[in-house]
């Protein structure tokens, strides 16, 4: 394990990156094979988390918090997107191997259901930067679900951060659960499809999908000219008492 590069890395990342996190591949044991950190990067080792964070201020805006939620994580993808390419780059000029994962797009579609190409929520419980609460969102100590997180999968053996093993949410919370307008939570569980079907929207979609047979496109589609979606709810961001804590 290299310390020495762990702290190279998160010294690198200072002011760039409100929260950064580091999970070694064998934390992804239980990950779907198809979306495990080896299909990202030949020999990895260690994927490290990176997260940026909305302002808490876009939820309480009075007039315009969805066209500046919107535009907050739009300007957040870029920025990760960046912060990674040039940290794998950087990565490499010391000898390994390293691939930057996007924070948004590209998507993989299976059976017309987006998943990344790998999943930076659970990538970014593994490195110790969260956890899961009753919304099905990562809920870090002092960000709440407001970070966006972008990643970078290398074959540096680093060590991992401690893992965050307690539930984030109050006993007695289920806000997000009653506020939710499509009832997205129904005996427990969170579908997706549900939430997405109601939030995200993308322009191009009424113009380039009109047949059975446009969407077999699809995922050639939403990762060119449908990236850049707008969001119709962030009611349970909005809820949660999680996002609305003071920042210490
Ligand atoms: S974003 Fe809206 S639709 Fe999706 S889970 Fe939250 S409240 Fe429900
Ligand atoms: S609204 Fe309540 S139950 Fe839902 S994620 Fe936030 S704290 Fe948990």
């Amino acid at each position: 394990m290299d310390q020495a590069l762990k702290e190279s890395i998160s010294s690198w990342l200072e002011g760039r990156a409100e929260a950064v996190g580091f999970a070694p591949v064998e934390r992804f044991g239980d990950a779907p094979e198809e979306h495990h950190p080896s299909q990202v990067c030949k020999d990895a080792a260690t994927v490290i988390v990176l997260g940026k964070t909305t302002p808490r201020a876009v939820l309480a805006s009075p007039g315009y918090n969805l066209h500046l939620l919107h535009r907050s994580y739009h300007t957040i993808y870029p920025f990760l997107d960046e912060l990674g390419l040039e940290l794998a780059n950087w990565l490499e000029e010391q000898g390994h191997l390293a691939v930057q994962v996007p924070s948004y797009a590209p998507m993989v579609f299976r059976d017309l259901e987006p998943w990344g190409v790998l999943s930076l929520k659970h990538a970014a419980v593994r490195a110790g930067l969260g956890a899961f609460g009753r919304s099905d969102m990562v809920y870090h100590p002092k960000y709440g679900s407001l970070l966006r997180f972008g990643a970078v999968v290398t074959d540096a053996e680093l060590p991992g951060g401690p893992v965050i093993e307690e539930e984030p949410c109050p006993p007695d919370c289920s806000a997000c659960h009653e506020v939710c307008p499509p009832s997205a939570f129904q005996d427990g569980s969170f579908q997706k499809m549900m939430c997405l079907g109601h939030t995200i929207k993308h322009g191009i979609y009424k113009l380039a999908l009109t047949s059975a047979e446009d969407f077999q496109f699809i995922e050639r589609i939403i990762n060119t000219a449908g990236y850049n979606y707008w969001l119709d709810c962030d009611e349970c961001l909005k809820v949660c008492p999680l996002n609305n804590r003071k920042k210490v």
